[in-house]
Order: C-alpha cells, then structure tokens, then sequence
C-alpha cells in the first residue's frame, strides 16, 4: 500500500486508565469528558497490561499503589514489550515520596501526577502527553517515507520486497518488480535548475500513484530513480502498468518548460519466482531490463519474465 492520505477526520485517541479505585475510574471519566477522548479502564495491573498490548492506548494513566500487580510491575511489563514500550505513561498516585517518583521516572514514565488532582493540571498534563504521542508516532512514520515526494523510502522499500518477494515463494504467486528512471534527468536540472527538476520528481510521483493499483508499493529508490513492487501481477499485466505511467508523463506539459517534454524508461521482472532465487537477483533483472530500455532509445518499458526460465536468469546473474 501507498502512504495513507492524512485523514480529516482523525479517530479519538484511547486512553487506558489503570486503577484499583473506582471512584478515580469514576472521576476521571467526569473530568476527561470535554477532551474528545476514548477513555478505557482497567481495575487491576494484570488486566492493564493485557489491555494495552490488546489496545495500544495513545497514553496511559498508571496507578502505582494497587494490590497483587503494582504500577511499578505494570510499567516494567509494558517496556518490556515492543508492542506497548513506546505508550507515553502518566503515573497518578497518592504516595508523596519522592523516591516513588525517581523510581517511576526511572522505569519510563514521562510524567508523574499527584492525587488528589487539579483539574486544570490533570487535562494539561494529559494533552502534553497525547502531543507526545503523536509525534513519536509521526516520527517513526516519516522515517520511511521520502521528504520531497512522500512515497516509500528505499530503507522501506529494502524490507518490504523481500517480504514480498517471500510471499510470493510461499504461496507460488507471481510478483513484479519495475525500475522506473527519468530519462536525462540531470539535463532537465542543468537546463531550468534544481527546483524545476524537484517539480518534476514530484510530477512523476502524482502519476505512479494515480497509474498504479492501491496494492502496489511505490518507492523512491534513488535520486531519481523510482521502484513499484506488485504484488499477484504477471510481468505482462506490470509491463502493461508501467507503460500507462510512461505514455502518461510523456503528455504531461510542464508550466516551467512547456517545449520540454519529460520521459521516463522503465524495467521489469516478474512472474512466480523459482525456488534459490534471491530477492536482489530480481532487483538486478529490473535493473537490466531498464539498461535495455535506456540503450534502445529511452521512453519505453522492456520487461523480463523472471519466473518461467531461470536457467537464464542465473546467466544473467
Ligand atoms: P538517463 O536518461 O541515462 O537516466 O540520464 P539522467 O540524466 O537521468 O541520469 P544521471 O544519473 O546522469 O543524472 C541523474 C540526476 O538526478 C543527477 C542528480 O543531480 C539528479 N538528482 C538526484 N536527486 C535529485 C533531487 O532530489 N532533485 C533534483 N532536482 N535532482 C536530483
Ligand atoms: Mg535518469
Ligand atoms: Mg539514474
């Protein structure tokens, strides 16, 4: 899949209240009630922890002083788990000592309140830590995801083909893979300058991502360089694909170059891939069938049926 499109509609963040006392369930509930949340409680530390591995809660509120499992054990368990490790925790607690606090903030709670609580302090707290949150979310997103074009970054794009490329092994489905390059790009950049070739990247990625499925994986593979992974697609029906895209950015006029036409030459390989091919081989394949398509004159597609003959590929490789 392509990067979701921001929603304008965002759902309610979850917040899990962990807390032995009902009256503070009860509470709580009455004073977060303005604050557009989806407030979730569990009455013990053994119950919290399944909840929020079975949840992901946006932020945690954490009792410390509950029988049986504690807040101390509860937040160990939820550090320990890849799943829940990043949950910003806030720690309510009756108990004055400081050394409770040190020993909260040691164990990864971002923030410790005192009960009983100030309204105002409790939703302020709350808010900082949802924002918290989010961008640690956002974060982690962005980090695969190309800062000028917002497709799938190559560090992306490494994973998720192997992956692919793995599933289509198990379940003896085809996969194809297509290189996409921008034909002399370089002179596009030389000719109207840098921001002139970044407009045109971006141009391009508008047209991958309208032209292709919403299954497909599109990536920025480099430079200007692009890779679309598809997944249960014969090399044929991929190569009809990539040819769309390619008739599509040869008829895009350009505001900043309107005499300048942009093409573009892709390579694909794909089929159902034979048992000791690696995924790199498949990249290698789409990378000479893209030679090809650069050496007989640019603006086309040559495709590979890497599945059927493998006696060749290992040639080839
Ligand atoms: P070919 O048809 O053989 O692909 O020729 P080409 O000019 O497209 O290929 P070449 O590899 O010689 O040049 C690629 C150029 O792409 C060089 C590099 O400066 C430019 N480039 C890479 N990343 C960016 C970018 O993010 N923005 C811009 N504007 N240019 C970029
Ligand atoms: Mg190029
Ligand atoms: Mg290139």
């Amino acid at each position: 899949m392509n990067p979701d499109p921001i929603q304008s509609e965002d759902p309610k963040p979850v917040v899990l209240v962990v807390d032995d006392s009902l009256d503070v369930q009860r509470l709580l509930r009455a004073r977060l009630r303005s604050e557009d949340l989806d407030l979730i409680c569990a009455d013990n530390g053994a119950d919290g922890v399944a909840l929020a591995r079975a949840r992901l809660p946006a932020i945690i509120l954490l009792d410390l002083d509950m029988p049986d499992v504690d807040g101390f054990e509860v937040l160990r368990a939820l550090k320990d788990d890849q799943r829940t490790l990043e949950i910003p925790v806030i720690v309510l607690s009756g108990l004055q000592n400081a050394q409770d606090k040190v020993t909260a903030f040691d164990l990864g709670a971002v923030d410790y309140i005192t009960k009983p609580f100030d309204l105002m302090e409790l939703r302020c707290r709350v808010r900082a830590a949802l924002r918290l949150h989010h961008l640690v979310q956002m974060l982690a997103q962005r980090a695969q995801i190309d800062g000028l074009t917002g497709l799938w970054n190559r560090a992306y794009f490494d994973s998720r083909w192997k992956e692919e490329f793995s599933r289509a092994v198990r379940y003896d489905r085809p996969v194809s893979l297509s290189l996409l390059d921008i034909d002399h790009f370089k002179s596009v950049n030389d000719t109207y300058g840098h921001p002139a070739g970044d407009a045109v990247l971006q141009a391009f990625c508008k047209v991958l991502l309208r032209e292709s499925r919403h299954t497909d994986i599109a990536c920025r593979y480099g430079g200007e360089e692009f890779a679309l992974i598809m997944p249960d697609t014969a090399p044929a029906d991929a190569a009809g694909v990539c040819d769309r895209i390619r008739a599509a950015v040869a008829a895009l006029v350009w505001s900043r170059h309107p005499d300048r036409a942009v093409t573009v030459s892709a390579g694909v390989a794909g089929g159902v891939p034979v048992d000791g091919f690696t995924p790199v081989q498949w990249i290698e394949a789409a990378d000479e069938q893209l030679y090809s398509a650069k050496h007989g004159g640019r603006n086309r597609v040559m495709v590979r049926d890497t599945g059927a003959n493998p006696l060749t590929l290992a040639r080839a490789g």
